[in-house]
């Protein structure tokens, strides 16, 4: 009798689990199939990016991406949708910058390179001197003062081509470009000249943010990336004769700080409204290209998926809500905006989803969140097999969301493939053309699914 009992107690548990897993099961096919055969992102982003273009902090195009995204946001028939404001940073690029390696007087190479976001200009007439090539900041110490004052510094790692995870390889490259010219400048370096963030030889300079922390507005110098084709050849010249000089001329500037918005839509929960699980991506964009990737895809993900669950029938128990952050590139002070007012008003966030690693086929997940949240995650992966999702790590969830980490939540980042990203990441091929629709569809279904199951389930 009592193994009987006890069977029927597992069978009934074992019929349970499978109705739980079958109904996740359906719901995650109607998500996907809801993404791939009536998304809206594509049609969002082309908006985005051919209507709009770039949209970096301060400029029109950011202004006209808030009035968009609220407008979009309001036809979905979400419980709210609102602005939050916040003052960003302005820095304009100005006159395209121009450079050139000189042998000799008057016979020069040109070269392709666009001013770091935040430098300074160089003198109207644009900056000459020689060149001194470094692989990284100990190189930079050795030689010291006496070798380096009055010169351009050359920064030139490339980032590793032997790591899978391209990420890793901008992450042990990126402080030649982010702390470039602070360190320079200690040794009297008139400016910095950096290798782009890529991977491959091309033509294009990638730009993105630097920091003159603890420079007195005097000692500040310009700063420039240059192409990898181009800092290759610099470096070839420089082998050959150290003595050539290096010219260039940007008439970048900083002006004003800028109101601006974080753009916020809610579904308000049905069981659990003070509970809050955000999805989100950045509003503003570099300058050179139109940002599809870095971060409209994001963008357009994110609003999709409070759209997705609505066009799937589910109606969640917490409150979901879509943040389009601003001025993530050169300042994260939407992110750090949206954090400090949840904090004031005591919102309770348990869950945040950042999708900032380009419009590309999703992998997965990395999770930043204690160990019972995350085996939780883990007890979900056969749910996600069918859609090629297989990526569930812990790890860096995105640079918006983090504020808001608290010792229980789980932050996440979406991981799409990253072997592609850095071919357009901060350049002016970061444009519409460089996405797939079905990949960045399933995107936008791979963040619903997990909001869906977050939400579901609670967070342990
Ligand atoms: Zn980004």
């Amino acid at each position: 009798m009592k193994v009987l009992k006890s069977a029927c107690l597992l069978f009934s548990l074992f019929t349970c689990l499978n109705v739980i897993s079958q109904t996740d099961e359906a719901s995650l096919k109607k998500i996907y199939a809801q993404s791939l055969t009536n998304g809206k992102s594509y049609d969002w982003l082309n908006h985005l990016s051919n209507q709009i273009g770039s949209r970096l902090s301060g400029s029109l195009g950011a202004e006209k991406a808030v009035a968009y995204t609220k407008e979009e946001l309001g036809k979905l028939g979400l419980d709210k949708v609102w602005l939050q404001p916040v003052m960003v940073p302005r820095w304009v690029r100005g006159a395209r910058e121009f450079a050139f390696i000189e042998t000799v007087p008057g016979k020069t190479n040109s070269v392709n390179i666009c001013a770091l976001g935040g430098s300074v200009a160089t003198p109207a007439l644009g900056l000459k001197a020689h060149v001194v090539e470094v692989k990284n900041f100990k190189e930079l110490e050795s030689l010291g003062r006496e070798q380096i004052a009055g010169k351009i510094v050359f920064y030139n790692r490339p980032m590793q081509a032997d790591l899978i995870e391209t990420f890793n390889a901008y992450g042990g490259c990126v402080d030649q470009r982010y702390q470039g010219a602070v360190e320079a400048s200690k040794y009297g370096a008139v400016g910095v000249i950096v290798r782009s963030m890529n991977l491959r030889l091309d033509d294009l300079p990638h730009t993105g943010s630097m920091t003159y922390e603890g420079v007195s507005v005097e000692n500040r110098i310009p700063s420039a990336a240059i192409s990898t084709n181009d800092a290759n050849l610099l470096s070839t010249m420089l082998q050959l004769d150290n003595n050539i000089k290096f010219y260039f001329k940007q008439s970048c500037k900083q002006l004003k700080d800028v109101q601006s918005y974080n753009v916020i839509g809610e579904i308000t929960g049905s069981e659990f409204p003070d509970e809050y699980m955000i999805v989100g991506g950045h509003l503003d964009s570099w300058d050179l290209g139109d940002g599809s990737h870095d971060d409209g895809a994001g963008v357009v993900q994110s609003m999709d998926v409070l759209r997705l669950l609505k066009e799937s029938g589910i109606k969640p128990k917490r409150s979901i809500r879509v943040v389009l952050f601003m001025n993530k590139e050169n300042g994260l002070r939407g992110g750090k905006k949206y954090a400090e007012e949840a904090k004031q008003k005591g919102e309770n966030h348990v869950f945040a989803l950042e999708s900032d690693a380009g419009g590309f086929t999703p992998r997965g997940f990395s999770f930043d969140c204690n160990n019972a949240s995350f085996n939780q995650v883990l007890s979900w992966q056969p749910l996600f097999k069918p859609y090629l999702i297989h990526y569930f790590e812990k790890g860096r969830s995105g640079a918006d969301v983090g504020p808001l980490k608290t010792e229980t939540n789980v932050l996440a980042g979406l991981r799409p493939d990253s072997q592609r990203y850095f071919d357009h990441h901060h350049a002016s091929n970061d444009t519409f053309d460089a996405i797939n629709k079905r990949e960045l569809e399933l995107g936008a279904a791979t963040m619903t699914a997990l909001v869906y199951l977050f939400d579901k389930y609670g967070i342990n």
